[in-house]
């Protein structure tokens, strides 16, 4: 099992010959060159120069959503989806806005598209917030479908629920970006627990507790 979060090593940050730990993934010399062969592939070389390129040029001077547009302008893209939780409705309009203004086609789906109760994607009653009333579900994969069929060249996620947004990804034609990743506690910003792991939040930090409390 990898490791690298733990690595005092970092051997793969430097020229420098030091030796591997013994997990280190660059013992990996068979994967290590199948992924840079990937790299070599029509559909992955220019996008991941012009990813690299924009993390170079923007470096501590331009925001998220400028790197976004700058991105998608270098690659030529012009349709872009946009993939939006309803609680963000707010911020997609705005975000819509700087898109456009910027010469891009937004294509945006709000993850309540589709309409269906929550119960039809097969989740129990007791889970919704008001049980017994209808709750339209958040619908990654229509959202995904949706923008497949605009043909948009990439697409962007705003605010997606935590799985619906991987369900997303799986269903997106285009490659997707998240532009921000939702934390209804936290204003958005998820590394507010990582943060204050070792203080506020460690208690609120323990899922098997949750589960136990649940069980009971
Ligand atoms: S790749 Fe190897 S050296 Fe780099 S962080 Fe991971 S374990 Fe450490």
């Amino acid at each position: 099992m990898f490791s690298c979060a733990k690595c005092g090593v970092l051997a793969c940050r430097t020229t420098e010959e030091k030796p591997l730990p013994k997990n280190c993934p660059m013992r990996e010399e068979e994967l290590l060159t199948e992924a840079m062969a990937a790299y070599r592939e029509p559909e992955n070389r220019q996008f991941y120069i012009t990813a690299s390129e924009i993390e170079a040029l923007g470096h501590f001077q331009w925001p998220r959503v400028k790197e976004t547009m700058a991105l998608c302008r270098r690659l030529g893209y012009v349709r872009l989806g946009l993939a939006f939780c309803g609680g963000l409705k707010k911020e997609a309009k705005i975000l819509c806005d700087i898109l456009e203004r910027n010469g891009f086609q937004v294509v945006s789906v709000m993850c309540k598209a589709g309409g269906k109760d929550k119960c039809e994607a097969g989740m129990g009653e007791t889970y919704k917030l008001h049980p017994g009333e209808f709750e339209p579900m958040c619908n990654p994969i229509f959202q995904a479908k949706l923008l497949n069929s605009q043909e948009c060249q990439m697409n962007i996620v705003l605010g997606l629920c935590v799985g619906h947004d991987s369900l997303l990804y799986k269903y997106s034609d285009a490659l997707v970006t998240t532009l921000a990743a939702k934390d209804r506690v936290l204003a958005h910003n998820p590394l507010g627990a990582i943060y204050q792991a070792d203080g506020y939040y460690r208690e609120r930090l323990d899922v098997e507790g949750e589960q136990a409390a649940e069980d009971s």
